[in-house]
């Protein structure tokens, strides 16, 4: 299996969740919330990346920004 075949950046993934009021930039930070990272409080920049990439615009919620995140996931 090629495991680049699905790798992509959180600022374009769904798994991305940032503050409400966040810019969609470079050096934003929020909480991935792919199920299965979930446990780790996994906060990762804009131009984070890997291969549970889902295409689609980040969520949002109060605390995702945080260190560490604290905010539960929306999705
Ligand atoms: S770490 Fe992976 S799954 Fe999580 S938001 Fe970034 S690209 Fe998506």
């Amino acid at each position: 299996m090629d495991d680049t075949t699905q790798w992509g950046v959180c600022i374009a993934c769904k798994w991305w969740q940032i503050e409400p009021g966040a810019l969609l930039e470079n050096a934003t930070h929020g909480l991935c919330i792919d199920h299965d990272l979930q446990p780790y409080l996994l906060r990762v920049s804009a131009r984070s990346g890997c291969n549970r990439y889902a295409q689609g615009e980040p969520a949002r919620a109060v605390g995702s920004g945080a260190c560490p995140p604290t905010a539960e996931p929306v999705r």
